[in-house]
């Protein structure tokens, strides 16, 4: 198996045209030779940070604010949640799943709500997927019997140490929300050791200081903090101390699409556009420990072939900017998962 175009190679994505060798779907050999193929490949995205259980509740509650819209017990998506029959979530899961898989991405990392029945939905839910499931079970530690991990909602609502000294023992990840809405519990959550932060919207110098004294990576999720009203993440002084992946958090609230969240990043900060898709690729890979995100010989062939002679990207003077900010599933020739 061989493709051909402009390799975007190794973590700083150097422009190589040639043949990319896959067999076993390993990448085996990156041959650098001319070509007149216009496609374009790069890794195929990491979405680091999902809850695509409420998939059945796409764009309700416009307007409401954070809490009324996701704070367990009683948020509106958790209401939904829990009123709905598991086969439509299951259905709907599948198809945000299949959704991820057409639109270029290899694995999402997903905070699945409703103990261990709901781990096994999702788990359901993408059987017949090549997208890979990273799940978070909640609500009890019963779940790392069969996820990946915990994914704890924020250390406002529990003290959340005997799950966190459970994934330690089942060497399982453990993930939380924190510095969503504010910095009050971003201390509480950085004393858990966690794998990693979702949101850090709110770090003072300190906390900023203490992700990188402790390794500890943060996934931001821009579009959701700004449908939820709580501001955007430092993402350049984030991207100083830590390792840090994008994520686009509830698909109530955003499509699970990474073009999106990278032209929306893009645009709104003044981030070199490399680091805007490493967030999407291989700073995933690195924190869920994945053998892709990055194309390199011995890596995982999981990969997003674009068509760069499409209306929207020939014609593009740098081409990692035109994935970044203008690229969309329109573009899509192949995603070899
Ligand atoms: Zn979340």
């Amino acid at each position: 198996m061989q493709l051909q175009g402009t390799i975007l190679s190794g973590y700083d994505f150097d422009l190589i045209e040639g043949t990319i060798i896959i067999e076993n779907g390993q990448i085996v050999a990156i041959e650098e030779e001319s070509t007149s193929s216009k496609n374009i490949i790069l890794p195929a995205f990491i979405n680091s940070h999902t809850h695509i259980g409420d998939s059945i509740a796409k764009d309700a509650g416009s307007g409401l604010s954070l809490d009324e819209l996701v704070a367990p017990p009683n948020g509106l998506k958790h209401r939904l949640l829990s009123s709905a029959k598991p086969d439509d979530l299951i259905s709907q899961m599948k198809r945000s799943i299949q959704l991820m898989g057409t639109i270029g991405v290899a694995a999402f990392a997903d905070f699945r709500e409703g103990g261990i029945e709901g781990v096994r939905m999702i788990h359901k839910a993408n059987l017949e997927s090549s997208v890979d499931a990273i799940v978070l079970g909640r609500d009890t530690i019963e779940v790392l019997d069969i996820a990946d991990g915990f994914g704890a909602s924020g250390s406002r609502d529990s003290d959340f140490t005997q799950e966190r000294n459970s994934t330690k023992t089942v060497n399982k990840l453990f993930g939380i929300h924190a510095g969503e809405r504010d910095k009050l519990d971003i201390d509480t959550s950085l004393e858990l050791e966690p794998d990693f932060i979702v949101h850090m919207v709110h770090p003072t110098s300190e906390h900023l200081d203490s992700l990188q004294n402790t390794n500890t990576p943060v996934v931001i999720c821009p579009r959701s903090n700004l449908v939820t009203g709580v501001g955007l993440p430092p993402i350049e002084d984030l991207l100083n101390h830590t390792t840090v992946a994008l994520g686009t958090d509830n698909v109530m609230l955003n499509s699970p699409s990474l073009f999106r969240e990278m032209a929306f990043v893009s645009k709104l900060f003044e981030i070199d556009p490399r680091d805007i898709l490493r967030m999407a690729t291989s700073s995933g890979a690195a924190i869920f420990d994945l053998d892709y995100g990055v194309i390199k010989p011995n890596k995982q062939a999981k990969l997003l072939v674009l068509d760069g002679d499409s209306n929207n990207l020939s014609g593009s003077s740098d081409i990692i900017s035109s994935i970044v900010r203008r690229a969309g599933p329109a573009d899509i020739k192949q995603v070899y998962l």
